[in-house]
């Protein structure tokens, strides 16, 4: 099955501007925002700016300057919320993918979470 991109999701939304979002960094491949419901202190969403639905989407499909990109947003996104592992105390990132990830909104994002212990990786 070919991967399909609903451009109608809640997070392409936020990339025409359609809705707001709390941005914490937007660089050419990469948006970060804060998350609506922080599940810990620090809680920032990163998302590639292309139509991808997952990671192994974009890990198959996005382009080197894509995936460089993105990958350093994440950086600058730890960097600038204080959760880097050089100069603070860590962090969660997740990106859920599809039913068994339980992914809610389908394109691509990684969660960002610390400022606090994120506890054990599965709670059940
Ligand atoms: P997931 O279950 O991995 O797809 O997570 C989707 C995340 O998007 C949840 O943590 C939501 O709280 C978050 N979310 C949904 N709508 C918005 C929005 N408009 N702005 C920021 N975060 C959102």
């Amino acid at each position: 099955m070919p991967y399909v991109y609903d451009d109608q999701n809640i997070f392409a939304k936020i990339l025409r501007g359609e809705i707001p979002n709390n941005t914490v960094l937007d660089t050419e491949y990469a948006l970060a925002f804060h998350d609506i419901q922080p599940q810990r202190p620090v809680h920032v969403l990163v998302i590639p700016k292309g139509p991808y639905v997952s990671y192994d989407h974009f890990a198959k499909e996005a382009s080197d300057a894509e995936i460089v990109g993105f990958t350093r947003a994440i950086g600058q996104v730890c960097d600038m919320m204080g959760v880097s592992i050089d100069a603070g105390d860590g962090y969660r990132m997740i990106a859920n993918s599809g039913e068994h990830g339980v992914q809610d909104v389908p394109h691509l994002h990684a969660h960002i979470m610390g400022g606090a212990s994120t506890g054990r990786m599965i709670q059940s």
